[in-house]
């Protein structure tokens, strides 16, 4: 009897807290599973302030929790009380992981409830500033005059740059010494300082560097050239010779698998709000993103999404040899 009535109590609790969703006095974390400063942070800072007012002013913040290519992070949220205050921005990661990394703690199927997606965002080729090479043809020439000396930076195993990275090796046919990153921010720094060859990185970290002339650009992933001013004269992978070689990136908001229906539904509502936002659109074109705006916004078809993922990279990555444990 004592235990039916604190149930009763603990639902009540629960009920109310869903009702009230999110209090004013608390604070939403939006856990980052890369380093600060690099394109996911990027994307989630920039959410944190378009879901804000959706929210009622709630105070939004972002939390890096980095590593392991990013399954620390999520590892992190698949933990946290399923209260809707502690969620997840990943991208692609979440549906490499289950096949590169063979013993990750969680399981991304089942450990979370899907919020909706948020983006798809190309990735780009980029080098040393030092780098010689005019063209992606030279660049090629280089390569393989340099075999067994090429350094190519990534965000750990499972990450974008590290898919990204071994599609290019194997589409070159090149073998290349990987340096692992907690995120793209400090292999770019890196790269700036000419302490690494080549990265693979997503538009939303790369445009102002490549605007800038910090770093050189060699091709997009995607199947047609992007219109974004930096970027617009960057030839496709494909374009450049590599067939078929096709990446693009997508983030995703999760939350602990048991948070309230009422809670996550509330929360959808708000990403839905900032994918309108216009000031959040333009941020993300002008960073060669694209928001969502089908039905991948809704959590359901998140999910199937994510599935058709896995089912997508897993072939791809087994024939690639590659896992971690
Ligand atoms: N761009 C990184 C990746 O390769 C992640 C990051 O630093 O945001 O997955």
């Amino acid at each position: 009897m004592k235990s039916a009535l604190a149930l009763a109590a603990g639902l009540l609790a629960l009920a109310a807290s869903a009702a009230d969703f999110p209090a004013k006095d608390k604070v939403i974390t939006i856990v980052v599973p890369f380093s600060a400063g690099g394109p996911t942070d990027r994307v989630a800072r920039d959410l944190a302030e378009a879901m804000r007012k959706p929210l009622g002013g709630v105070s939004i913040v972002v939390d890096n929790a980095a590593g392991a290519g990013g399954s620390i992070g999520a590892n992190k949220v698949a933990k946290a009380a399923p209260d809707g205050y502690t969620v997840l921005l990943h991208h692609i990661g979440m549906s490499t992981m289950p096949t590169l990394v063979r013993n990750i703690p969680f399981k991304v199927e089942s450990d979370f409830e899907y919020l909706g997606m948020v983006n798809d965002v190309p990735m780009t080729l980029i080098a040393r500033p030092t780098m010689q090479a005019a063209n992606f043809k030279e660049l090629q020439g280089w390569m393989a005059q340099n075999k067994g000396k090429i350094n190519l930076g990534n965000a750990g195993i499972g990450s974008a740059s590290h898919l990204c990275g071994l599609l290019f090796q194997s589409a070159t046919q090149t073998e290349m010494a990987t340096i692992s990153f907690k995120g793209t921010a400090p292999a770019i720094t890196d790269l700036i300082g000419g302490h690494i060859d080549l990265l693979c990185d997503q538009t939303t970290n790369t445009t102002s560097q490549i605007e800038g002339k910090k770093v050189k650009a060699y091709a997009v992933t995607t199947t047609k050239r992007l219109t974004t001013p930096a970027l617009k004269d960057l030839p496709t992978m494909d374009e450049a010779g590599l067939k078929n070689f096709q990446v693009t990136i997508w983030h995703g908001l999760y939350a602990p698998k048991g948070t309230p229906a009422d809670v996550t539904a509330k929360l959808n509502e708000a990403l839905k709000a900032a994918l309108k936002d216009p000031e959040f659109i333009k941020k993300q074109e002008g960073l060669g993103a694209v928001v969502v705006t089908d039905k991948r916004i809704e959590p359901a078809e998140h999910k199937r999404f994510v599935a058709a993922e896995i089912a997508k990279w897993s072939p791809v990555i087994k024939a690639a040899g590659v896992y971690a444990d």
